[in-house]
């Protein structure tokens, strides 16, 4: 029960890293507001969760991009709950392009919502936490927030981004006791990363080159995101946490 008595709001948690950060959250003892676009997901996985420990989850409808929505999405949140702890800003889009396909429309649509729409949680959260005198927001970056890719000039743009944005609310919101940090996590098997037909060999073939030789599991990176926002983080802040099986450890020799 490692986050007894905390309230949470996971945005993207109809699904994949978002979902397992849920139900660890919950497993560990939080109460925790489902904030997706996902609306038939999104429930699924409040009434799940809710039949496990009752009172334990909502559903509240969000697009990170929409700052009146913000408002709606932590205005219920506090409804529920009556406080909230925790922001996990972890919904996020990937397009893969090269530059001469990536119009304005597209690049500003990733940005819209992996950088403006941590942002705006930001916004929307630090006036409750700091109601309370603190709390813990953790922002999803990825590999791509600290190397290149082609064909990710948007989602690498907006993957530094957040890194970026992090380290200044940490500095700037670290007085009112909340603490700001960072996932980075590698190749995770999720919708994201899904190729319709693999199998368990080829996901692992394809990562095979990288230290531990292997996809990820959500559960895997959600198990940092617990550590990060329970009091066991309590000194951290405005720091990168690489979940990565070493990706970014370097290249081996030729
Ligand atoms: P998924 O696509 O499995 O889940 C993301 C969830 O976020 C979906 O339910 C998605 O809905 C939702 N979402 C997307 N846009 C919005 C929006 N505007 N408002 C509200 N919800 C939205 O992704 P992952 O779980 O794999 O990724 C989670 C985070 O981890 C992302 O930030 C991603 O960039 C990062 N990451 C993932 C890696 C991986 O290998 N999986 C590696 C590195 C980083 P919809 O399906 O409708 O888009």
């Amino acid at each position: 029960m490692r986050l007894e008595d905390k309230t949470a709001l996971v945005t993207g948690a109809a699904r994949g890293i978002g979902a397992a950060s849920a139900r660890r959250f919950v497993a560990e003892g939080a109460r925790v507001a489902i904030a997706d676009r996902r609306i038939e997901e999104g429930e699924a996985l409040a009434n799940e969760l809710n039949s496990e420990r009752a009172g334990s989850a909502i559903f509240t409808e969000l697009d990170v991009s929409n700052e009146e929505a913000w408002k709606n999405a932590v205005g219920q949140t506090m409804s529920a709950f009556g406080k909230l702890d925790v922001l996990v800003n972890n919904a996020g889009i990937i397009r893969v392009t090269p530059l001469e396909k990536t119009d304005l429309a597209l690049f500003q649509k990733v940005l819209n919502t992996n950088l403006v729409g941590a942002f705006l949680g930001i916004r929307a959260a630090m006036g409750p936490m700091e109601a309370r005198g603190g709390g813990s927001i953790i922002n999803f970056s990825s590999v791509q927030g600290l190397e290149g890719r082609e064909g990710m000039s948007a989602y690498a743009a907006s993957k530094f981004g957040i890194r970026g944005l992090s380290k200044t609310a940490a500095i700037e919101l670290g007085p009112k006791g909340i603490r700001v940090n960072v996932v980075i996590p590698g190749p995770t098997r999720t919708k994201m990363t899904e190729r319709k037909g693999w199998t368990d060999e080829q996901y692992n073939e394809a990562y095979g080159g990288y230290p531990l030789g292997r996809i990820a599991e959500a559960r895997e990176i959600a198990n940092v995101v617990v550590f990060l926002a329970s009091d066991e983080a309590s000194f951290c802040t405005g720091a990168d946490y690489i979940v990565d099986g070493g990706v970014l450890v370097g290249k081996p020799r030729a």
